[in-house]
């Protein structure tokens, strides 16, 4: 007979085990009756509620107000090597719905979406790049990484532990580190059948940014044959599709990162366009658009997929200020009856106060719109229905009078 599982325990508030019931992840450090002293930050820790009972496990960071994230609700699973491969199993099984001729590019785990708090595992056609961003997680890293290189047989894997937030939880920046088998410095990924380039070393975030693969096979439909603008274009995702439509689509790419840009050429080349009938600018939206505006440049479409204005609630504001700004500029330079593809994923900004900043973009302009398509992300970042903060994706794709 094995011995049940135990670690070091902390006891809830009264009823402060309701949200856990119901999927939430989160325990903030006012839901307990008492900091657990005795846990090391980023130990693993039961949590019980007031009555006694066992509620769920997972680990504890003392420095942060997410004292604990939660890994199982099940007594009986040890946070172990079989735990880390059941978790990357589960994740495998539901990205199996993609055509890896078609796409090679996909999130493998979304943190809490995926039930893994603090940990993005980003799939490069064989290639995993991971980030690890909680006190927690990083304990258990070298099980997770056992598990990831066993489950899903990757060439390489990537730790990018290069990211600011890590500082949030006193961890440090590190730079990034090939912890499995072979990284390159470049790799061919498949995205509906276009094809890009990745670079997991010094890329963004990840390497590329997956979670706009569904908006950027909808623009298609909009796309051919006109003039497209992509404001914020990184490594050209939205600005390749929209060239593939049609020989007679021109596609104008704005970005203030000239590698960023250098890479959009040579996505254009790897699908056999010819970057030299498309424009590459590296600039400052901002700067670029007002400009456009007053040399009355006009465009059929206009993408804008900025960074996320806002981290925290205390920015939320300011951000709101520079989205309403965004996307009057972005208006102003559209055609009559052109169409907007605006997006946000600040995660502090929400669906309604993007619709709320079109709408006084829309006064301002004086110019009806028609709201077309509303999105998240796809089924590779899945949003825990607990947890409506798992999702941070908000893109309208409307049309301006
Ligand atoms: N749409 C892209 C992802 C955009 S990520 C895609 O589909 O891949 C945001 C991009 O905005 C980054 O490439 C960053 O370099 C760029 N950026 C950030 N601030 C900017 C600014 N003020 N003007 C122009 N580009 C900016």
């Amino acid at each position: 007979m094995s011995l049940p599982v135990q670690y070091p325990t902390a006891s809830l508030k009264p009823r402060r085990e309701e949200s856990l019931q119901g999927g939430h992840l989160w325990i903030f450090s006012g839901a307990l009756q008492q900091p657990p002293h005795w846990i090391e930050p980023g130990g693993l820790v039961d949590v019980k509620a007031a009555n006694g009972q066992f509620v769920a496990r997972g680990y504890y960071n003392p420095q942060t107000d997410i004292a604990i994230r939660i890994l199982t609700r099940d007594r009986e699973e040890a946070i172990d090597e079989v735990f880390f491969r059941d978790r990357v199993r589960r994740a495998l099984a539901l990205r199996q719905a993609f055509d890896p001729e078609q796409t090679s590019a996909y999130r493998l785990i979304h943190s809490e979406g995926d039930g893994l708090p603090g940990l993005i595992v980003d799939h490069y056609a064989g290639i995993l790049v991971v980030q690890v961003h909680t006190r927690g997680m990083e304990r258990l890293r070298s099980l997770l990484i056992d598990a990831l290189r066993d489950e899903t047989g990757a060439r390489g894997i990537l730790l990018r532990n290069d990211s600011q937030s890590r500082r949030r939880e006193s961890l440090e920046v590190e730079e990034p580190l090939a912890v499995s088998g072979d990284v390159p410095e470049r790799i061919i990924v498949r995205e509906n059948g276009v094809r890009f380039l990745v670079d997991p070393w010094q890329g963004q975030k990840t390497g590329f940014f997956i979670d706009q693969r569904d908006k950027r096979a909808a623009l298609r439909q909009y796309a051919r044959d006109k003039r497209v603008l992509n404001c914020f274009s990184y490594t050209g995702g939205f600005s390749v599709y929209a060239a593939l439509t049609d020989p007679g689509t021109r596609v104008t790419s704005v970005d203030v990162s000239a590698p960023a840009l250098e890479m959009a050429r040579e996505n254009f080349s790897l699908n056999g366009l010819d970057p030299d009938r498309h424009e590459f600018l590296i600039a400052d939206v901002f700067d670029y658009l007002a400009q456009a505006r007053r040399d009355g440049a006009l465009f059929d479409v206009v993408i804008l997929d900025p960074p996320a204005f806002a981290r925290s609630q205390g920015a939320r504001s300011q951000a709101l200020k520079a989205y309403r700004r965004l996307n009057t500029l972005g208006m102003q330079v559209l055609q009559p009856g052109g169409i907007l593809l605006t997006c946000s994923c600040s995660g502090v900004v929400h669906l309604d106060d993007l619709l709320g900043v079109l709408a006084q973009a829309a006064q301002h302009v004086q110019r009806p719109v028609q709201l077309l398509e509303t999105c998240t992300h796809s089924l590779d970042h899945p949003i825990n229905l607990a947890m409506p903060e798992t999702g941070y994706l908000k893109a309208i794709f409307c049309r301006v009078g």
